[in-house]
C-alpha cells in the first residue's frame, strides 16, 4: 500500500469521525454535495460516497455544480468523471461572476458576495427538489482561519459550524471536512486522479488580504507550535462561558 492511498483512507476516516461526532448524516438523508470542481469538494464527494457504501444507514447523494453556461469548458471533464463512476449530478447554470461584477460594492469581498449568491441558489434548488442537507467542502484550515478572522477583526468569538441550520429554516448545511487539513485534500485529489478544474473566474486572483495575513500568521506559528491548528479547532468545542464576558445587559448587537 502506498502512502498516497493511506491519505485518502485517512480522509475518509476523518469524515466518518466528523459524521459521528456531530451527527451530520442520518438515515434517509438526501444530501446535495456542492461540487465546485476544486480539490476540496471532490474529496468531500468521494469520501461521502465511500462511507455510504459501508454505512449501516441509507443516504442519497447528488453532486451539484453551478457554472456560467452549458459551454463552460471544465464541465466536460467533470461530467466525464461523474458519468464514469455513475455518480448522479446536476449542473445549474448561472453566471455568478457577472452578477458579482455588476453589483459589487466598495469594500465587499467578491468571493464572500459570490458565496452568498451561490448559497441562495443551492438552498432554493435543495428545497424545490426535496434535498434536506447541503454538504460544503470547508476544511479544518477554513474553520481555524475563520475563527481567527472574527477574533482579530470582528471582535467576536464566532467560527464555522460543522452543522448549521440555514436562516430560512428549511436547509441544513453540513461540513464533513472539519477534521481534514487542506494539504491532504490536494493529495487525495491527486491520488484518485480527480479532475480538479479551474473555474476561470476573473476574481480568482483577488487577494483577501486579511485571510492571507491570517494564513501566513498560522504558517509562522506552526513552525514553533505544530499542533496550533488542531488546538484552535479543539477550542471551538471547549467554550467556558463562565470565564468569558457575561454582560448583565445585552450589548448593542444583541449578544
Ligand atoms: S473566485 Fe470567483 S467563483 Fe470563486 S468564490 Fe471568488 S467570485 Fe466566486
Amino acid at each position: 500500500m502506498t502512502s498516497k492511498i493511506s491519505t485518502s483512507k485517512r480522509i475518509i476516516k476523518l469524515v466518518g469521525k466528523a459524521i459521528g461526532d456531530f451527527s451530520l448524516v442520518e438515515d434517509n438523508d438526501r444530501i446535495l454535495v456542492a461540487l465546485s470542481g476544486g480539490k476540496d469538494s471532490w474529496s468531500l464527494l468521494y469520501s461521502l460516497l465511500a462511507l455510504e457504501k459501508r454505512a449501516p444507514i441509507h443516504y442519497e447523494i447528488r453532486a451539484v455544480t453551478i457554472a456560467p453556461d452549458p459551454n463552460t469548458a471544465y464541465l466536460k471533464k467533470m461530467a466525464d468523471r461523474l458519468d464514469s463512476d455513475g455518480i448522479p449530478y446536476k449542473f445549474i447554470f448561472c453566471d455568478i461572476s457577472s452578477i458579482v461584477s455588476k453589483h459589487l460594492t466598495k469594500g465587499t469581498n467578491p468571493c464572500s458576495f459570490c458565496s452568498r449568491i451561490r448559497r441562495g441558489i443551492l438552498y432554493s434548488f435543495a428545497s424545490s427538489e426535496g434535498w434536506n442537507k447541503i454538504a460544503l467542502g470547508h476544511h479544518l484550515d477554513d474553520f481555524v482561519e475563520t475563527q481567527l478572522l472574527n477574533l482579530f477583526f470582528n471582535g467576536s468569538i464566532k467560527g464555522m459550524s460543522p452543522k448549521l441550520a440555514a436562516d430560512d429554516g428549511k436547509n441544513m448545511i453540513i461540513r464533513p471536512l472539519v477534521y481534514v487539513r487542506e494539504e491532504n485534500t490536494a493529495r487525495m485529489a491527486e491520488e484518485m486522479g480527480l479532475p480538479v478544474v479551474d473555474c476561470g473566474c476573473i476574481f480568482q486572483r483577488t487577494v483577501d488580504s486579511k485571510r492571507l495575513w491570517v494564513k501566513q500568521l498560522l504558517t509562522n506559528i506552526e513552525k514553533e507550535v505544530p499542533s496550533v491548528k488542531n488546538s484552535i479547532l479543539s477550542s471551538m468545542g471547549r467554550v467556558y462561558n463562565r470565564h468569558l464576558l457575561n454582560f448583565v445587559k445585552k450589548t448593542e448587537d444583541g449578544h
